[in-house]
């Protein structure tokens, strides 16, 4: 199978080259088609590991509209480590995007700075629950115009008690976008969540 045969344009196929991908992980190759051709929601069972980054992180970058600097893509994260995991990550997979900018947003660091980052147009935010809790109650970000809400590591941020902030942070974003639910495990907290914030999501199993 083919990176090719996926529906990904030339500029994420070029990256994708430049970082020796060779072929699509069992959950790329699940979701990226749908994600380019639907907006649906979806849930994906499917571990640290197995490339669900790039499952999320692709369609994400090829659906933005780089022409403006509004944030259209919000990615929640349970720990810092991980938000800057992602934002690395999409930094590399967007490199053919010079008018991209992902911003992660964690506590321990400056606010201000942050803040400040966001601003100058960030079109993906990267975010820990708690900061980004704080920073849209701050009126620092802006996220009414999200088109597309990742919760990665599902069960990890429930665990982490995080559930009253999803919640928080769900009720700025509009009611019309895409939410993509990314797990390792699928208690019933995170199928309630499915349930509560998720419209007929389609379900991916690697
Ligand atoms: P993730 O599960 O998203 O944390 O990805 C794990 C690691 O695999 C990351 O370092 C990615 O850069 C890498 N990776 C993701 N997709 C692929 C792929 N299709 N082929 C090779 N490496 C990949």
């Amino acid at each position: 199978n083919k990176f090719e045969q996926l529906g990904l344009n030339e500029q994420l196929l070029k990256a994708i080259h430049d970082m020796g991908f060779e072929s699509p992980s069992e959950v790329q190759e699940k979701a990226i088609p749908v994600l380019l051709s639907q907006e649906t929601d979806i849930v994906a069972l499917a571990q640290t590991g197995t490339g669900k980054t790039a499952a999320f992180g692709f369609p994400m970058i090829q659906k933005i509209d780089t022409k403006s600097k509004t944030t259209q893509g919000l990615i929640l994260s349970p720990t810092r480590e991980l938000c800057l995991q992602i934002a690395h990550e999409l930094k590399q997979y967007s490199k053919y995007y010079p008018s991209l900018n992902v911003t992660a947003i964690y506590g321990g660091a400056s606010i201000i700075e942050q803040a400040n980052q966001v601003k100058r147009g960030s079109q993906i935010v990267v975010a820990t629950p708690g900061r980004m809790k704080d920073m849209i109650s701050r009126k620092m970000v802006n996220i009414s115009k999200i088109q597309y809400c990742v919760l990665d590591e599902a069960d990890e941020m429930l665990n982490m008690g995080f559930y009253e902030d999803i919640k928080d942070i769900l009720s700025h974003t509009p009611k019309e976008k895409s939410t993509w639910l990314f797990s390792a495990t699928m208690p019933k907290e995170v199928s309630n969540i499915a349930k509560k914030f998720m419209n007929q999501p389609h379900e991916i199993t690697v």
